[in-house]
């Protein structure tokens, strides 16, 4: 397989059959969780975590209704983020839901931290946050309710995941050549 990898990709860092058994697992967790609620309200973290979510909530076994939320970084892909803005809010309130915020990658958790404090504000029955990965180098500081995985600091796309808009669908997460960003 990595005879075949795109130069533009140094390594795969996650298999598609390993996303494929953690998103399962992690879906079998949080359906057993959450199986005393009346319905989970997932809020997915666009772009990056669309696929992510669409796999995660296809193998939910419990009621759950999807909104999306869009946040754009100040920083470029492949450079350090920075702050935080709102592009898209959620449709509708979300007082008395039990909410889960399923984001793509948690970095320096910037974004987890403000999507956080943005809807606890609102008065959610219950909060908790899913990521399907997370950089080591930032383990300690950010915790993570569910967590796929954690992988080194580097940049990563696929599976959502992309720079400059390339590589979303590749259905694996792989490291990005970093001739691809200093270009
Ligand atoms: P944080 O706020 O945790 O520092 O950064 C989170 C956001 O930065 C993610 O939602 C994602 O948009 C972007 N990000 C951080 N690291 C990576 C990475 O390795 N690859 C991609 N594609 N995006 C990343």
């Amino acid at each position: 397989m990595t005879n075949q990898l795109s130069p533009d990709l140094t390594r795969i860092l996650v298999s598609e059959v390993t996303i494929q058994q953690h998103v399962w697992e992690l879906a079998q967790q949080i359906s057993a969780d959450y199986a005393h609620v009346e319905r989970l309200y997932v809020v997915g973290v666009l772009k990056g975590a669309f696929i992510f979510l669409a796999d995660l909530c296809r193998q939910l076994t419990i009621p759950h209704v999807v909104d999306f939320m869009a946040l754009s970084s100040y920083g470029k892909a492949g450079a350090v983020s920075g702050a935080v803005r709102l592009v898209m809010d959620l449709r509708e309130p979300i007082e008395g839901e039990h909410v889960l915020i399923v984001e793509d990658i948690v970095d320096k958790g910037l974004t987890l931290h403000y999507l956080v404090e943005a809807l606890q504000g609102r008065q959610p029955a219950s909060l908790k946050t899913c990521a399907l990965v997370r950089k080591e180098r930032h383990h300690e500081a950010i915790s993570v309710d569910y967590l796929g995985f954690e992988i080194p600091d580097v940049w990563v796309v696929g599976y959502g995941l992309d720079y400059a808009e390339r590589f979303r669908t590749l259905p694996y997460i792989a490291e990005l050549n970093p001739s691809v960003y200093r270009a």
